[in-house]
């Protein structure tokens, strides 16, 4: 409602107030639409990984890496991002947290992209009882030493005039990753782009 009538408030009395009216409307419609997306996004960090995983059935990462490519098309194409993709297992995960898990960090690989030629790189390959997955850019990059902190809930590194967000999507990766015996982390330095890695086991063990 507050994001539904600052926008009608905003088209039809833009230019009829005055110039000042015109900046605060502006700024309630953006904040109420950050609240949105805000809520949208906790809602789905409490939710995560809470699903049985016993019952989580076997998952083809090809065909969801697909679903997810087409979700960030958008984004994908407005950065002109080309995005390489590998052959990727099967694994016993509930679909949404992986789709989840790669859509958030393919969608980081997008937006914290390099600037020429922007390239992401998602490769999976078998070692030993795990899947070792990675999502490399050739984007920003990450100063090694906050590299524990952008698992963090709400942990940002920019601002979000610099580049949108809400400072969860690791934090839900790091949730679904660790929902499934496994480990995420990341290895970069600014400037160098980044590689985000997980690791799954092959057979989940059993929920303590
Ligand atoms: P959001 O993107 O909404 O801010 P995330 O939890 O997905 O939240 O990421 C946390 C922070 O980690 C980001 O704000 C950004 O500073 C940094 N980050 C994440 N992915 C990348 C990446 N691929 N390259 C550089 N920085 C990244």
């Amino acid at each position: 409602m507050v994001s539904a009538y600052t926008q009608l408030l905003n088209r039809k009395y833009q230019g009829k107030l005055d110039a000042q009216a015109d900046d605060y409307i502006r700024f309630a419609v953006q904040g109420a639409q950050r609240m949105e997306v805000l809520v949208r996004d906790i809602l789905v960090y409490t939710q995560a990984a809470n699903a049985a995983r016993e019952d989580a059935g076997p998952v083809d990462a090809n065909a969801v890496m697909e679903k997810v490519l087409s979700n960030l098309q958008q984004s994908i194409e407005d950065r002109g991002a080309v995005v390489k993709v590998g052959e990727l297992p099967t694994l016993n995960m509930h679909e949404i947290h992986l789709m989840q898990l790669l859509q958030n960090l393919v969608g980081n690989a997008v937006k914290y992209g390099g600037e020429r030629d922007p390239k992401v790189s998602v490769q999976a390959v078998r070692k030993e009882s795990e899947w070792l997955f990675s999502v490399q850019d050739n984007g920003i990059g990450i100063d090694p030493k906050y590299k524990e902190r952008v698992f963090g809930l709400f942990q940002r590194l920019h601002s979000s005039s610099e580049y949108a967000g809400t400072g969860i999507g690791l934090a839900i990766c790091r949730k679904i990753v660790e929902r499934y015996g496994g480990r995420i982390w990341v290895e970069s330095s600014l400037g160098e782009g980044s590689t985000f890695f997980f690791a799954l086991p092959d057979r989940a063990p059993e929920a303590a």
